[in-house]
């Protein structure tokens, strides 16, 4: 029997299962939660590497989108948020599906099985077998920049910066630890992890000319779809 893949469609196929695009040239169609926290940048990111951004802020927004994008801003507000635009579920089901996504800061604490620090109860979409500290870094005046070193990211590091981030304090077996802090006054605290086609980092890609982050997801993406 044929199998019919809407992409994503808030209902799953027969085999439950997202089915990334297959034609070779067509831009991918990137998804970026448009709830509340830095999309304009992580859209221009995208939009810089040919990729084609677009907002979601309800579940029809899904419809079509190639990979997601979960920005950074305040996690508890993007949860509320999600919940009252009834994204929660369809969001879930995204990722359980394997639609690819990136998160970055509060996008990584709603990416994590576990959340540390979070408000009573707070949930997320999941996606990631990993344990994160909320704000483990300290306040918004603790912030700071530092170069990082990331796996997959060729020609040097990347000037990473930091505000409010959390850290990852556990890992699960299947995850890949991506970078680590170095001369912060917390060193070696673990900042970009990747599972399957899933990734986060504590840090804010979208903040600086460097696209070489986004590239290596959307070349997960492509990877993953045969591109
Ligand atoms: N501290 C924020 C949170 O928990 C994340 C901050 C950020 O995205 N810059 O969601």
């Amino acid at each position: 029997m044929s199998r019919v893949c809407p992409r994503i469609s808030g209902t799953p196929t027969a085999a439950g299962k997202h089915c990334p695009k297959k034609v070779g040239t067509v831009p991918l169609t990137v998804g970026v939660l448009a709830l509340q926290g830095d999309v304009d940048e992580h859209r221009n990111a995208l939009s810089d590497l040919g990729a084609r951004p677009v907002a979601v802020r309800r579940p029809s927004d899904l419809a079509g989108v190639d990979a997601l994008v979960i920005p950074g801003g305040e996690s508890t507000a993007i949860i509320k948020l999600a919940d009252a635009f009834e994204m929660t579920e369809p969001l879930q089901h995204a990722v359980q599906s394997g639609v690819p996504v990136l998160g970055s800061c509060a996008g990584m604490v709603l990416l994590a099985r576990e959340v540390l620090d979070g408000e009573p109860g707070q949930t997320t979409f999941g996606g990631l077998d990993i344990t994160v500290r909320r704000n483990a870094f300290g306040r918004q005046v603790d912030s700071f920049e530092e170069d990082i070193t990331i796996a997959g990211v060729e020609g040097g590091p990347m000037r990473a910066i930091f505000i409010r981030a959390p850290w990852v304090e556990t890992v699960g077996e299947d995850v890949e630890v991506l970078a680590r802090t170095s001369q912060a006054y917390h060193a070696d605290k673990v900042v970009a992890v990747a599972q399957g086609s899933v990734m986060a980092c504590s840090f804010h890609p979208e903040l600086t000319p460097d696209r070489r982050l986004h590239a290596l997801f959307l070349q997960r993406v492509k990877g993953r779809s045969g591109q």
